[in-house]
């Protein structure tokens, strides 16, 4: 009998593995999906870098599935005529301070095997972007921007065509392990799966819950903003460039990044938002519960300069000018119009620390995405490779 596998959430993670269980496993796969459109959260609201391997410690899943995943998503995007054009990315120190840290990334994206990464001095930097500044600067060529939207509707139409079905506005409200596989209750109806993969993003907790496997970590969600920049201010960007990271931090810091609709956006920051799908200042819907989780207050100890300096950066403009300007001098104030961010679920641990690589936890018939933050968008076609070999195999 054909075995008949669930997804949970058609984001670019989900709608991935789904075609990946449906193709090379030929499961009878549904996605269960509580919105109306695929990718209508993390995976619609991102900066659309496709990530060569720069930044993940060596031997991480991260680092391995984000190389995988360039490789597989070029190929992927080449197949079906979506958009991937290598730009190019510059990580920029603007001040001498910053060259170690500099150096030990250039280190780390040679160990991770990242093609084409170069050293250059303040003038060679020039060369790549005419109208950025700094002291030095790390290379990577072949960093890309892509459509992951794009991705994400092309791979619910693979998923149809391997005899799948992708059914949108089906929330997951209900989950029950058995003897006869796994119930499941979305929207109105009730479905048997013999196994449920579970890609629910911002909706983890509520869903991991539902399956009886609370956890020991947390989704704590990330409000991400962003700037435009104005027409006439584009050409000042060719690519993408990045401040360098601070090692203590999974986010990159606050970049200028050229989209594929010849866009250029400036951010995104991390302010900790009060609801899941907090994309608006005013949203606290679920500020109890994620303050309720030790690991947020603990967290939030540790990293109280930085949440400071972000919550400024998402209320003053100003801030974003600055950080903007201290790689592109020429960009000014009227340059910069407010955008629509995103949101990202990372995990964190009872501990306060931030789950820093890809988590994926199997409870009997039931697979768990814990953490699929950045640079999943990227590795998706990986991750889902990794994930259909987790799957267990039936045995009834
Ligand atoms: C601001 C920002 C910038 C980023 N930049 C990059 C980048 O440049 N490059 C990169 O590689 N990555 C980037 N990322 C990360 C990337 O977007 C995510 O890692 C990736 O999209 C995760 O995909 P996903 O499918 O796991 O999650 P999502 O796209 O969030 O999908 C999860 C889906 O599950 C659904 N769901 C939740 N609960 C339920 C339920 N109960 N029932 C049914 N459905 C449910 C949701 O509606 C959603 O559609 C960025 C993220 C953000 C927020």
């Amino acid at each position: 009998m054909t075995e008949k596998i669930g997804v949970v959430g058609a984001g670019i993670v989900g709608l991935a593995v789904a075609r990946e269980l449906a193709g090379a496993r030929g499961a009878e796969v549904t996605v269960l999906e509580k919105e109306g459109r695929v990718g209508a959260h993390q995976t619609g609201h991102n900066s659309g870098v496709v990530h060569a391997g720069l930044y993940y410690p060596p031997g991480s899943l991260k680092a391995r599935l984000c190389r995988e995943g360039v490789a597989m998503l070029k190929d992927y995007c080449a197949e079906h005529a979506l958009p991937y054009r290598e730009v190019g990315k510059l990580v920029v120190a603007s001040t001498r301070a910053e060259r170690p840290r500099l150096a030990a990334l250039a280190e780390r994206a040679r160990a991770n095997g990242v093609p084409g990464i170069a050293e250059l001095d303040a003038l060679a930097l020039r060369e790549v972007e005419p109208h950025a500044v700094g002291v030095g600067a790390v290379h990577s060529p072949h960093t890309a921007i892509a459509d992951f939207p794009a991705v994400a509707r092309r791979l619910a139409v693979d998923v149809a065509e391997l005899g799948g079905s992708v059914r949108l506005g089906h929330p997951v409200r209900g989950i029950r392990q058995g003897a006869s596989g796994v119930e499941v209750l979305a929207g109105r109806r009730r479905f048997v799966f013999d196994r449920l993969v579970v890609c629910a993003g911002l909706g983890t907790d509520a869903v991991a819950r539902m399956a009886g496997q609370p956890g020991d970590v947390r989704i704590v969600p990330f409000r991400g903003e962003y700037y435009a920049l104005g027409e006439s201010a584009r050409e000042l960007v060719r690519g993408l460039i990045y401040p360098v990271p601070d090692p203590r931090y999974p986010f990159l810091g606050v970049h200028l990044t050229r989209h594929i609709d010849g866009e250029v956006l400036v951010g995104p920051n991390a302010v900790l938002a009060g609801a899941y799908e907090g994309y608006r200042w005013r949203s606290f819907r679920n500020v109890g519960q994620i303050l309720r989780w030790p690991g947020t207050l603990r967290m939030a100890r540790h990293h109280w300069r930085t949440g400071v300096k972000e919550v400024y950066g998402s209320l003053a403009k100003a801030a974003f000018v600055r950080a903007a300007r201290r790689y592109v001098p020429e960009l000014t104030s009227a340059d910069l119009h407010r955008t629509e961010g995103g949101v990202r679920a990372q995990a964190v641990a009872r501990d306060g620390s931030l789950v820093d690589d890809f988590a994926v936890d199997v409870h009997g018939d039931v697979v768990l995405v814990r953490n699929a933050p950045s640079p999943a968008a990227t590795s998706s076609l990986a991750i889902a490779r990794h994930i259909a070999g987790i799957v267990p195999a039936p045995v009834r």
